[in-house]
């Protein structure tokens, strides 16, 4: 069992599958440690890639009290809050933001990415969203 395996407190289907979960919680113990993963499996590779240039900027700096503060999901974009940020990190950030907004949570595609309104905002592209729609 990891040891870093939490509940996520949003127990729907906008949560991060399992394995992927664990794959972060994996690569990244240090800085995720206080973190849970509230976001689509869609959002996966812009996780890992965030984590992965915060854990080599945290390793060339040598700053060990860095940490993932909190991350979630808001008006359909990604949100990642950190303990103590420096420009470089808040550069990288910003940008995983960015993308996060053209970038399907359900899927992970680009593929005509929109913000669609219901309960909430969710980021998606027409064929999640169309599915979406089927299920209601
Ligand atoms: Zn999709």
């Amino acid at each position: 069992m990891c040891k870093y395996q939490q509940k996520s407190p949003r127990e729907n289907e906008e949560n991060m599958k399992r394995e992927l979960q664990d794959k972060l919680y994996k690569k990244y113990p240090k800085i995720l440690k206080e973190a849970s993963l509230p976001v689509g499996d869609g959002w996966y590779k812009i996780m890992d890639e965030l984590c992965n240039k915060i854990q080599n900027h945290i390793k060339r700096n040598k700053l060990k009290h860095i940490r993932v503060v909190q991350i979630k999901e808001k008006f359909g974009g990604l949100r990642f809050y950190i303990n103590e940020s420096s420009e470089e990190i808040y550069e990288y950030v910003y940008k995983a933001e960015e993308e996060s907004l053209v970038t399907c949570e359900e899927c992970g595609s680009k593929d005509r990415v929109k913000q669609i309104r219901g309960d909430w905002i969710a980021t998606l592209c027409y064929k999640c969203a169309e599915e979406r729609n089927e299920k209601q």
